[in-house]
């Protein structure tokens, strides 16, 4: 008789590993003996995936095979190592990552990985060391071999700094002696050894000095509101704080942090991708010194990851950060601030689709946290939530100091058409707006809302715009490469010096970019210092960093750039925005171009007349008669936010339908439409009693992209638990009808339709 095989049952003896790959299961993996004791849930591994080895989460253990486990057990692998020594992921993280996962119909272990500093699992960031030396307390006198006259500097070098140097240092200090170095440690008067360095991203740059203020009555007022629920204990809150740029509420959110740590609890800040200004970031720093870490995108992987560590350890007590820093491990966590709550860029626009401001108040609901949403135009669905009574509504009207917010003057760009008989890019109106504000020494920023030289190119004899191969998406032009650049798939071709389509030499460049306007500018006032701040200038970290800083020291006379020089700053010198174009937007058939619009010129206006001197604000517009133009330039949120809900109403849309919006993309157009038409049944069918409205497959306003072609389902629901069950019963149902689920993209909440 064969020997019985004796059956696995020690502790940990397998393992649940999520993976970082779009599938919704998790799968089981044996840990072979001499892992066990190592492995914990929350640690990285490696395990064998196909013929592939994949970094993946440990998100459950068991000691033996669930009982309902149908799967022949010889077919179960190996984990092959284990990354960590202590878990990375915390279990309230592990938590948060399956909640987001779900909420957003997406991947745990995507959104795990995405938790996670970017790179780690590159195996390449890890910690930076270095070698140090450090006296031993060993007296000369007991040793037989006398010292030779270097041994003794460096003895003595050593002394004279207390005892501890860096190795480097210390060879340095005498003029060379590594070898001599390495002796003493030899012979027992000094130790080598090797420290962890800390990268600090902020590091270079000027320091600044806090200057405690004392709160308005207002600020008091909303501040002790906001104190009232951050207490000892779990206390879940939201706030929103609604106050015009320059209100202070800035000052709010660094008291409630304050509050945070002086209870023994931990608080995070969310920042929008760009608005994460260095001059911010050093003034939370001059506040609470190394308790504060930084995470955004912009920093290396290695300071990323150090800062990560910091955070992770215990040590960094305050985190501020872009989107992903919502997932910071921070332990007992009880205030969330999430500044400028409405700017898209809190939303992940690749998988895992995520709402970092959504998220943030999740995760604040689950650790008992307090939430302040902070913004000078809400976004509806906040607004919306704060009118309801379902979070708390604290109001900054004014300025800080009764400084007037800067009106916006329309101007109409269809008259100054009718002027010239010609498309100009600068009004004579901003023009002189321009010169006088030199003048008298202040600085200018100039807005547009696309980068590159010109945004399309056009045939005048046949009418064809020159378009990306790969793309349903015309070609910008930029000159600086002298390249066509397609912004959405980074295609790129020569200029051709003949339409494509007819060989006419007729090509036009239509539509002015940053790149353009910049030299215009240039141009008409040479003696001023001029930056283009977009994506193409800032493409290296630390360049928007000094740019900023420069302009903030008085180094730049002005700013042309996209969006990012919209939001967050705060240039007291500063008394014109120019607004040369961001209106095409509202064009397109897309829900959110008006709030975007208004949201936008409300932002970039509030860049104006910080300091003591009064501002200006011009917007060029083709549409002075859109509400949300109308509204902008008179700085009136309610009034846009009034005429905006019941646009949202009566096409049912957020916030009072939720909304999903599913994409199928493929090479080949015919098969995107197959699969496309077999999800449509499988939603109809589980939208029997029509609760849901549903439209599509149509295509997409992107046809084509990268290569693929693209439609689009639109799904409305009354709400939220209507919406998963419809999509989770017709996803179900469409993947066993034999509908290819590699083709299907599902995003909840989009922030666009387009
Ligand atoms: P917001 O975040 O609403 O745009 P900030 O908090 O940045 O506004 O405040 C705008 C300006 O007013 C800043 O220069 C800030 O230092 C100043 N400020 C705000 N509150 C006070 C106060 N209580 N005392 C003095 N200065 C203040
Ligand atoms: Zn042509
Ligand atoms: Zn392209």
């Amino acid at each position: 008789m064969p020997v019985k095989k004796q059956k696995i049952t020690a502790q940990n003896a397998y393992v649940e590993a999520a993976l970082p790959l779009p599938l919704r299961q998790t799968f089981t993996y044996r840990v072979p003996a001499a892992l066990q004791e190592d492995l914990a849930i929350g640690t990285r591994m490696t395990v064998p995936f196909g013929r592939r080895t994949l970094t993946a989460y440990a998100v459950e253990l068991h000691d033996v095979l669930p009982a309902d486990f149908d799967i022949d057990e010889s077919k179960i692998r190996d984990i092959i190592d284990i990354l960590d020594e202590k878990p990375l992921i915390t279990p309230e993280i592990l938590e948060l990552t399956k909640w987001a996962a779900d909420y957003y119909a997406s991947f745990w272990g995507e959104m795990l990985k995405a938790s996670l500093p970017a790179g780690l699992n590159s195996g390449k960031v890890r910690p930076k060391r270095r070698k140090a030396v450090r006296l031993l307390d060993r007296s000369p006198s007991t040793d037989a071999k006398p010292l030779t006259e270097q041994q003794k500097a460096i003895l003595e070098a050593l002394r004279g700094v207390g005892g501890e140097a860096l190795f480097a240092d210390v060879i340095e200090s005498v003029g060379g002696g590594a070898s001599a170095v390495n002796t003493l440690a030899k012979r027992g008067y000094l130790e080598l050894y090797v420290e962890d360095v800390r990268r600090d991203p902020l590091k270079n740059g000027g320091e600044r000095k806090y200057q405690e203020i004392t709160l308005s009555n207002e600020q008091q007022l909303h501040l002790d509101s906001i104190l009232s629920s951050l207490t000892p204990k779990a206390a879940f809150n939201v706030f929103l704080l609604h106050g015009v740029t320059g209100s202070g509420k800035t000052e709010v959110y660094i008291r409630a942090m304050q509050h945070a740590l002086s209870l023994g609890r931990t608080a995070l800040m969310l920042v929008p991708e760009i608005s994460l200004t260095p001059v911010f970031s050093r003034r939370l720093q001059s506040i609470f010194g190394s308790d504060v870490a930084i995470l955004h995108s912009n920093l290396s992987a290695g300071e990323r990851f150090d800062e990560w560590r910091r955070i992770r350890s215990g040590d960094a007590r305050v985190v501020i950060g872009t989107r992903s820093a919502v997932f910071a491990p921070l332990e007992d966590l009880g205030l969330i601030v999430v500044d400028e709550e409405h700017d898209p860029s809190y939303r992940q626009h690749e998988s895992p689709f995520y709402n970092a401001r959504d998220v943030a108040v999740m995760r604040a609901h689950k650790a008992g946290a307090v939430v302040i949403l902070g913004s000078a135009t809400p976004s509806m669905e906040t607004f919306f939530n704060a009118k309801k009574g379902k979070y708390t509504y604290l109001h900054l009207p004014e300025r800080f100091g009764g400084r007037g917010l800067a009106k916006a003057e329309l101007i109409d760009m269809r008259d100054v058409f009718k002027r010239f008989g010609k498309d100009v890019a600068l009004s004579p109106e901003l023009l002189d707006a321009i010169r006088e504000t030199h003048e008298r020494g202040e600085q200018s920023i100039v807005l547009l809302n696309r980068r590159g030289f010109s945004q399309f190119v056009l045939c005048r004899m046949c009418g064809e715009s020159l378009k990306c191969r790969n793309c349903d998406i015309t070609l910008t032009y930029h000159r600086r490469d002298k390249k066509l650049l397609c912004h959405y798939c980074s295609y790129k071709e020569k200029v051709p010096e003949v339409c494509p389509h007819c060989e006419s030499e007729y090509l036009y460049f239509v539509g002015e970019g940053t790149e353009n306007i910049t030299d215009q500018l240039a141009a008409k006032f040479p003696s001023l210092r001029i930056a283009r701040v977009d994506r193409d200038t800032m493409a290296h970290k630390g360049e928007i960093d000094e740019t900023l800083l420069s302009f903030a020291a008085g180094n730049l006379d002005m700013l042309v750039g996209t969006q990012m020089i919209a939001k967050g700053h705060d240039f007291p010198n500063v008394t014109l925005v120019g607004v040369v174009s961001v209106d095409i937007g509202l064009g397109l058939p897309d829900l959110r171009s008006a709030e975007r619009t208004f949201q936008l010129i409300t932002q970039v206006a509030g860049r104006a007349g910080r300091g003591e001197k009064p501002g200006r604000v011009l917007i060029q517009t083709y549409y002075p008669e859109h509400y949300a133009l109308r509204h902008a330039g008179e700085q009136d949120y309610e009034g846009f936010y009034a005429e905006e809900i019941k646009y949202r109403e009566r096409f049912g849309y957020p916030p009072f339908y939720v909304l999903a919006s599913i994409l199928i993309k493929h090479r080949n157009a015919g098969y995107a439409v197959k699969n496309a038409n077999l999800l449509r049944g499988s939603l109809d069918k589980a939208n029997r009693d029509k609760a849901s409205r549903i439209l599509g497959p149509a295509q997409a306003s992107i046809a084509r992209l990268k290569s693929e072609f693209r439609f689009q389902i639109i799904l409305k629901s009354p709400n939220r638990k209507r919406l998963r069950e419809t999509l989770e019963t017709a996803l179900a149902d469409a993947e066993h009808r034999g509908c290819d689920m590699r083709t299907i993209f599902v995003e909840i909440d989009p922030v666009n339709l387009m």
